[in-house]
């Protein structure tokens, strides 16, 4: 069944700050390297070890503003002050070629998405709780406490809007949060709107 390639599926993965998006990510494309990770654009300035063009790719807020207008940007959000994006070539040039695409966005951003890529796959990882979502915001000792405080803050907004994705994973352990989003993933590429002309392709074997 060689001529059958589908589109890759957009994964759209949204959550706390702290949650662990990160990690789960590199986790998803350490077990399925064939996924690609979407590089988003952003305006904060970078955390010890983030590397330019591997994390992020870090901009000017004059920088970003421009490859907005340009329409390179295919949803962006201002989160905590910052400027957070999604560069739009990347993502759809790999898709058309087959391959998966994981995002790590915003609410806000989350819900671009579903409105411009209504077949996306939208997930959002839950902490097992506040307190351990606080620890886990704290101990990563990335930012300082009021900035803590902030995404905190934040998180609780976003926690309310867990009723707008279609799959909801608690981050307990990263191995079997993984495998979890692997396991819908596989689920997503049997639908039939992925498979969508298979059947002639058998039939005419
Ligand atoms: P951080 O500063 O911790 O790396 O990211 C802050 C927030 O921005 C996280 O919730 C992350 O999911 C979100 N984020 C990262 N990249 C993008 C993006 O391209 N678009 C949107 N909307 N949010 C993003």
């Amino acid at each position: 069944m060689s001529e059958f390639k589908p589109k890759g599926l957009v994964i759209c993965v949204s959550g706390p700050s702290g949650v662990g998006k990160g990690t789960i990510i590199d986790e998803l494309r350490r077990i399925s390297p064939d996924t690609i990770h979407s590089i988003s654009v952003t305006t904060r300035t970078p955390r010890p070890g983030e590397i330019d063009g591997v994390h992020y790719y870090f901009r000017t807020t004059e920088e970003f503003e421009q490859m907005m207008s340009r329409g390179d940007i295919l949803e962006h959000d201002c989160y905590c002050g910052n400027y957070y994006g999604t560069p739009r070539a990347p993502l759809i040039e790999a898709t058309e070629q087959g391959h998966d695409v994981v995002m790590d966005v915003t609410v806000p951003g989350s819900l671009a998405v579903m409105k411009n890529f209504p077949d996306a796959v939208t997930l959002f990882l839950l902490p097992p709780s506040f307190t351990e979502l606080r620890r886990r915001l704290t101990r990563r000792g990335t930012e300082d406490q009021e900035v803590v405080e902030r995404r905190l803050q934040k998180a609780r907004d976003e926690i309310e809007k867990t009723r707008l994705f279609q799959y909801v994973v608690v981050n307990d352990e990263i191995q079997q949060t993984a495998r979890k989003i692997l396991s819908i993933v596989e689920a997503e590429r049997c639908r039939y709107e992925q498979m969508a002309g298979i059947e002639k392709l058998i039939m005419s074997k």
